[in-house]
């Protein structure tokens, strides 16, 4: 009996043995939640990095003028 995993992208059964994706159930599920990962949807919260660039930013200027 094949041992089967459910894929955390889309929840489907796919099998374990054999699958290059896992635990996804095929590879576009796989790089779509590493898409998501390099987007937004796993942002780290409290990352120092959005301050630094808004300190930095000059088109504030740009929009009043
Ligand atoms: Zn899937």
């Amino acid at each position: 009996m094949p041992v089967e995993i459910r894929c955390p992208k889309c929840g489907k059964l796919s099998p374990w043995e054999g699958n290059r994706s896992r635990p996804f159930c095929s590879e576009r599920c796989k790089m779509v939640d590493l898409g998501v990962w390099v987007t937004e949807g796993y942002r780290v919260p409290g990352g120092p990095e959005e301050d630094t660039a808004a300190d930095e930013n000059p088109r504030d200027g740009e929009e009043e003028s």
